[in-house]
């Protein structure tokens, strides 16, 4: 696989219009001279489109309409549809189908947990592509195409539709973004950190780069580039496998990057971020949850600054990838913690309404 060449494929045309959402406060402030307006208009038009996620230009009551005329001739505010919206029995979970203006649709999740006032979380996963191109064969996104790659403001606004969601069942707003949706985030770099940094901004949801994790299946390149953000995003692996060998069976991109690579590009953004490392392994039965391959990945990460989260598998991609039976689980957990290792398991979130990992696609 060639990585350059795939990012090219992978971006689109249409996204090169303005889209005022997902431009930074100093990109406004240039705009704001070339038409004319004053340096401070930047600041409150940042102010709407990031912190209250205005979606009509009547709605920013304290810019002039002959400012707002002239920026709507340049480009626009830019929201999704939302085509279905869906929530689970439980009221804790929210999926949406958005749609783009080009059609292009993905899925944004909005995960709620109550643990008393200010300990409240509500964390959103966000899509980063329309599709999948890295073929992890028990991932249902893998089966929806290649799809192309998000532009910042289609980021941003999954956040800002999710916040509304939060504030309608009584959060005070998102607190904790993963980009563990569709796609790999470590294709679409530029606009991932561009994001980051719009929901990090004080004048916009100013969410700590802590709160904030992406999630790659293990390109190793792009951990370098990363850990040059020098910024304390969380930084998630997917592991799912001890060894190369399986790894490659199931992950096709393990036969361009080894273990080895990942394991050191991991050990460099720890250092350099003073982050530690979150290790995803789904629980696929008879395929990666034996024993001895517990103890494999024991031995793997012991003594390493590494969180293991093992999750239930969901029913996925290719046939034959059942989730692993709960005695297994709590075998396996229990072997990983005798290394010294960290581990949590993680809870089946939305499984009513097809919205766990690696359910998401457009329909
Ligand atoms: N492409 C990135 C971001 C997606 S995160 C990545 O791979 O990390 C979505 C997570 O759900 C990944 O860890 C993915 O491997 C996992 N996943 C995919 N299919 C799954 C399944 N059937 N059961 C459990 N987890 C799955």
């Amino acid at each position: 696989m060639q990585i350059e060449k795939e990012k090219q494929q992978l971006n689109n045309d249409y996204q090169n219009l303005l889209q005022y959402r997902g431009m930074t406060e100093e990109e406004l402030k240039k705009l704001m001279k070339e038409i004319g307006e004053p340096q401070f208009r930047a600041s409150q038009l940042f102010l709407w489109l990031q912190n209250k996620g205005v979606e009509n230009w009547d709605e920013m009551r304290n810019i002039p309409h002959s400012c707002c005329q002239k920026l709507a001739e340049r480009g626009d505010i830019f929201a999704p549809k939302v085509i279905t919206r869906q929530e689970s029995a439980a009221h804790d979970t929210v999926k949406v189908l958005l749609e783009f203006p080009d059609g292009e649709r993905i899925e944004t999740v909005l995960m709620l947990y109550h643990r008393g006032e200010s300990r409240d979380r509500a964390t959103v996963c966000v899509s980063t592509q329309s599709g999948c191109v890295m073929g992890c064969s028990f991932c249902v996104t893998a089966t929806v195409g290649k799809g192309r790659n998000l532009s910042t403001a289609e980021i941003v606004s999954q956040v800002l539709v999710m916040e509304k969601e939060a504030q309608k069942l009584g959060f005070d707003g998102v607190t904790n973004i993963v980009y563990m949706g569709m796609g790999e985030p470590a294709l679409n770099l530029e606009n991932v950190w561009k994001s980051l940094q719009l929901f990090n901004h004080e004048k916009g949801l100013n969410i700590g780069m802590r709160r904030m994790t992406v999630s790659t299946c293990g390109i190793v390149p792009a951990i370098y580039e990363m850990a040059a953000w020098n910024k304390q995003v969380g930084l998630a692996i997917s592991l799912h496998a001890p060894d190369d060998a399986l790894r490659e069976k199931i992950m096709p991109v393990a036969r361009k990057y080894k273990l080895k690579e990942l394991l050191e590009a991991a050990e460099h953004y720890y250092k350099t971020t003073g982050q530690e490392i979150t290790y995803e392994y789904a629980m696929f039965r008879g395929i990666n949850d034996s024993q001895s391959q517990a103890h494999a990945l024991g031995k793997l990460l012991s003594g390493k600054p590494a969180l293991v989260n093992l999750i239930p598998a969901n029913l996925g991609g290719a046939a034959g990838f059942l989730p692993s039976l709960v005695e297994t689980i709590t075998d396996f957990k229990r072997i990983l913690t005798s290394y010294g290792i960290e581990v949590a398991l993680r809870e089946p979130r939305g499984v009513d309404i097809d919205a766990a990992c690696g359910q998401l696609r457009r329909r």
